[in-house]
């Protein structure tokens, strides 16, 4: 069993956060620490710790993260000017929250996708 973070307490609206979107599979919210002027999360309803650990029978779930990271987008006004879509895995990735969560980003122009040394 997988264990529960501050997502699943916010999923279950056990601790608030600004939540713009929600089904049975996924549910988004504003990031605390926002990067840019738009920046949400979209999150599995139930936990999955890390992109690493995904299965096949998590693709439906994976798919709509997409699609709502897309309708969101839309409902921000963010989607002609385009956008950046994050997920950060494991140590490496600089995953702070092991509740496999997409970063959506937006609201101006993001600049390179890494630091270049
Ligand atoms: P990551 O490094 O990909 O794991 O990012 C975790 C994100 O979760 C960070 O951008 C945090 O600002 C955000 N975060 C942590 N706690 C909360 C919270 N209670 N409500 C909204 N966002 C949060």
């Amino acid at each position: 069993m997988a264990i529960e973070t501050i997502f699943s307490k916010i999923i279950r609206r056990e601790v608030p956060a600004q939540i713009v979107y929600e089904d049975e599979l996924v549910t988004a919210f504003r990031d605390i620490h926002p990067q840019a002027p738009t920046h949400v999360l979209i999150v599995p309803n139930k936990v999955i710790p890390t992109a690493a650990d995904v299965t096949a029978a998590d693709e439906p779930l994976l798919g709509r993260m997409f699609t709502v990271a897309a309708q969101i987008a839309r409902t921000e006004g963010i989607d002609a000017d385009g956008y950046r879509l994050i997920v950060n895995c494991r140590d490496h990735g600089a995953q702070e929250v092991y509740h496999l969560h997409m970063h959506l980003l937006g609201g101006r122009k993001l600049g390179a996708m890494l630091a270049r040394a």
